[in-house]
């Protein structure tokens, strides 16, 4: 029996527990916390995912700074307001939406954040702080699975993950969290030998590749925990649009002990552990133990 694990149900989980302590933020420390995003061009994709964000950052009782900008913003006037929010009180958390336009150099955006309001934990500082086990920003994506992973799991401790993708704001990020929870972790990529080999020897397998359902069955461990981060949009003999991710779902039926689907899974999470995050940058910035909050 594979358990379908469920991503929206837990994200929604994630989301109440925001707002209980928001509201206890509020009236306790009369803190609002803020996030701002700034999203510049007409990505259709991206305007999806902002007003998401926007609706979600509301619903949890935060305040939403919006800012959007044209497709041929310079990149000075971009860091300019950077330096704006960073220097705005009121605002606890900045999000710059990705892909920036081609002119923006968007390394350098990102590391202009504070990076006590690098809420993308994309800021290299936060970068080198999760791999040196300080406290920093942890990105949001691998931030959910681990989520979905301890509540599935609990204790990870000895257990042998595979990371399938190396990219900075999944893969990566994913194996040193990974780590962290002192699991034995391998980084395969598309240049790995015996993949299939090396993934079927995984009790925990992330899936982050961007490849319709490329991890087939005979991948899996029998029994493994596999979380599929991959969004892919594919065309079905119908002729209608719809998403799959990295691993053929029916094929990990009955292998796999346990996986998120997509949609439905990983997908959601993000969205939630970004606002965990607006909320942890809010209580740092304000010297609040979040712990204080439940
Ligand atoms: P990237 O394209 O940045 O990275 C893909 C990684 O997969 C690379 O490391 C690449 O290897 C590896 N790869 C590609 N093809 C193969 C192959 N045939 N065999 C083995 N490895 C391969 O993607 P992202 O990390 O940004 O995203 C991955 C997926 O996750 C996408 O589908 C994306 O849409 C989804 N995603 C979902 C999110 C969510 O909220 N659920 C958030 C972010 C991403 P190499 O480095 O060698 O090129």
């Amino acid at each position: 029996m594979t358990t379908r694990i469920d991503g929206k149900a837990f994200a929604a989980q994630v989301r109440e527990r925001v707002a209980a302590e928001v509201a206890v933020l509020k009236e306790r420390h009369g803190i609002t916390p803020g996030l701002a995003v700034v999203i510049a061009g007409e990505d259709p994709a991206s305007k999806i995912y902002v007003r998401n964000k926007i609706k979600q950052t509301m619903e949890t009782g935060m305040r939403s700074i919006e800012h959007k900008l044209s497709i041929d913003t310079s990149q000075r006037d971009l860091l300019a307001l950077i330096d704006e929010l960073n220097a705005d009180a009121a605002v606890n958390g900045i999000l710059v939406q990705l892909p920036l336009p081609e002119q923006i150099d968007g390394e350098a955006v990102i590391n202009a954040l504070d990076r006590h309001k690098d809420v993308d934990g994309f800021h290299v500082a936060n970068v080198g702080r999760l791999w040196t086990g300080s406290e920093g920003m942890v990105p949001c994506t691998p931030l959910g699975c681990l989520m979905l992973l301890q509540d599935q799991l609990g204790d990870l401790t000895g257990k042998r993950a595979l990371v399938l993708g190396r990219s900075n704001i999944v893969g990566k990020p994913m194996a040193a969290l990974l780590l962290a929870q002192h699991c034995t972790v391998t980084i395969a990529h598309s240049r790995t030998a015996d993949l299939a080999q090396r993934c079927s020897e995984a009790d925990i397998l992330i899936a982050a590749v961007g490849r319709p359902r490329m991890v087939k069955g005979d991948w899996i461990k029998p029994g493994a925990t596999v979380i599929d981060v991959g969004i892919n949009r594919i065309e079905t003999d119908e002729g209608k649009m719809r998403l799959v991710g990295d691993v053929d779902f029916d094929a990990a039926q009955g292998v796999a002990g346990a996986i998120t689907p997509v949609p439905g899974g990983v997908g959601p999470m993000t969205i939630a552990c970004l606002l965990h995050n607006t909320v942890t940058a809010a209580c740092r910035q304000n010297g609040v133990d979040r712990e204080s909050l439940s």
